[in-house]
């Protein structure tokens, strides 16, 4: 059985306290008890950690592509190797069950081993000049990166957060969420242990807000990478404009299912309710508005509440639980008055739409439909164990609904019609489409949204370039 480690930040390589004056109590969703005290950092903490993440870009700008690959592979193994060990911890601070635990720690291995084969990959341009001129164009680290992850993937936010900096030759601090530091202390010790230098890559957490005014507003910080709310966003956004400082933002979405009359309902039904789900619905690319066809709307709302209704709720670290708890004690709480609000609006409630036991924060798996527009879960993302699902008449009117929202991160739809799939394809506004699939990422595609979803990409080739900058040079 893993134990919950004692907590703490890494500034300079060195475990640091904060002065032990403030700390934030680490909570098991699954039980509500407190597993652990994680300090959180005084200005002066923050300021050691910039005047090192200062010195940490001067070494590792200048460091081969076979190192940055060697420190990436490097963590990649030993990511493997502590797997059962990284896995226990982040159900222990979040809740997912193991099994979706142990999914994340791999997905982080092949990120990790797509970016140590990435760096070889950064080409420049040598332009057409005539004969004695040359024009290049090269790309170059941006610089110390501060980036913020949040706690509902507890090992691959920090991953991505760390991983795209240390491939593109950057320093990194990273304020990951203060609700699950265990696991992102465990990902910066693979890099660390790997080889990394000290100074390039360390881990702050504080009062989010006091962090990140101190962090976006010195003149150290080059770029803001940032994933969580869309509020939140634009707030540190704002910031980091006022020091115009790179930007990649992951923020909130509102997933819309298109399911068409001619799409196979039972194939679909068992991969949207699984997706549905997963993390209890904490996921950002979570599958939500079920768009459906007029004629097939009876038969896939009884299914989706008759499969939903077999899930098995309970301790992530139990073998045969099929959902954990939520995360927090907000989401709960944003569940009960969501679908109080949507329910006092006229809509029908088929499943759960309450807590689960006196312990922790569960919350059964739900399912609404017939939800009117303008009810606030049709516009504020749930983030949480519910599907919506309603009736609508003809393509037109279904992509019009895909549409509606300021969001625009993750849509799926599923039709057997390959016309209607490029049409889709064109019309959707959504930095990432599932068509029959509900697998939209890996390592080797950009991760990310259009609208108020954000901007900038995380994995592939466009997360390294997110921390790059360009430089022409132009030799006579
Ligand atoms: P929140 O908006 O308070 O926080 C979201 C994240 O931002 C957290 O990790 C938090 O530590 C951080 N944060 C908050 N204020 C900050 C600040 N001033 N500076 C820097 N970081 C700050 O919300 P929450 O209760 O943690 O989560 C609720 C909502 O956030 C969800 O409904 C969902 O919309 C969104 N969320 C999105 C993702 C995602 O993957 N895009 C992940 C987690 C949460």
């Amino acid at each position: 059985m893993t134990q919950y480690p004692s907590l703490h930040m890494i500034i300079d390589g060195e475990r640091v306290s904060g002065g032990g004056r403030r700390a934030h109590a680490v909570v098991n969703p699954a039980t509500g008890e407190t597993i652990g005290e994680l300090p959180l950092a005084e200005a002066a903490d923050l300021d050691r950690a910039l005047e090192t993440a200062a010195k940490g870009f001067r070494i590792w700008r200048k460091s081969s592509p076979q190192q940055r690959a060697a420190v990436l592979q490097g963590a990649a193994r030993l990511m493997l190797e502590r797997k059962e060990e990284l896995a226990r911890i982040a159900t222990l601070e979040e809740g997912k069950t193991l099994g979706e635990a142990r999914i994340e720690v791999m997905m982080n291995v092949g990120l990790f081993e797509f970016y140590a084969g990435e760096v070889f990959r950064i080409y420049g341009r040598a332009l057409v000049r005539p004969a004695g001129m040359r024009s290049t164009v090269m790309h170059e680290p941006v610089g110390p990166v501060a980036a913020f992850a949040p706690w509902n993937f507890p090992i691959g936010n920090p991953g991505r957060k760390l991983g795209a900096p240390i491939a593109a030759g950057c320093s990194v601090i990273l304020k990951a969420a203060e609700e699950t530091p265990a696991s992102a202390l465990g990902v910066l010790q693979c890099l660390l242990d790997a080889g990394l230098p000290k100074e390039v890559a360390q881990a702050v957490f504080g009062v989010p807000s006091e962090v990140s005014s101190h962090l976006l507003g010195s003149p150290v910080i080059r770029k803001l990478s940032f994933t969580g709310s869309t509020v939140v966003g634009k707030h540190l956004a704002r910031l980091a404009t006022d020091n115009m400082l790179r930007t990649t933002m992951e923020l909130g979405g509102h997933g819309p299912v298109l399911v068409f009359a001619d799409a196979n309902i039972d194939r679909t039904l068992d991969t949207v309710v699984a997706q549905k789900y997963r993390n209890a619905g904490q996921v950002c690319v979570s599958p939500t508005r079920f768009i459906v066809e007029e004629s097939v709307f009876d038969r896939f709302r009884d299914g989706f509440v008759e499969r939903a209704r077999a899930i098995k709720a309970g301790n992530g670290l139990d073998a045969d639980v099929q959902m954990g708890p939520m995360a927090n004690p907000r989401r709960p709480e944003a569940m009960d008055r969501l679908i109080g609000d949507a329910s006092s609006r006229g809509a029908k409630l088929h499943l759960g739409g309450e807590r689960i036991g006196n312990a922790g924060y569960f919350y059964a798996p739900s399912v609404l439909s017939e939800i009117p527009l303008d009810a606030e879960i049709m516009n504020e993302e749930p983030f949480g164990p519910v599907a919506l699902i309603n009736p609508f008449r003809g393509e037109e009117a279904m992509v019009a609904e895909a549409n509606r929202l300021p969001y625009g991160l993750a849509a799926y739809a599923w039709t057997d019609s390959t016309a209607r799939q490029r049409r889709l394809a064109d019309e959707i506004e959504t930095g990432m489409l599932g068509l029959n699939t509900a697998m939209i990422g890996g390592a080797d595609s950009p991760f990310g949204g259009v609208k108020w979803s954000g901007h900038g990409a995380e994995d592939g080739p466009e997360g390294v370039l997110a921390c790059m900058v360009l430089k022409a040079v132009h030799e006579g």
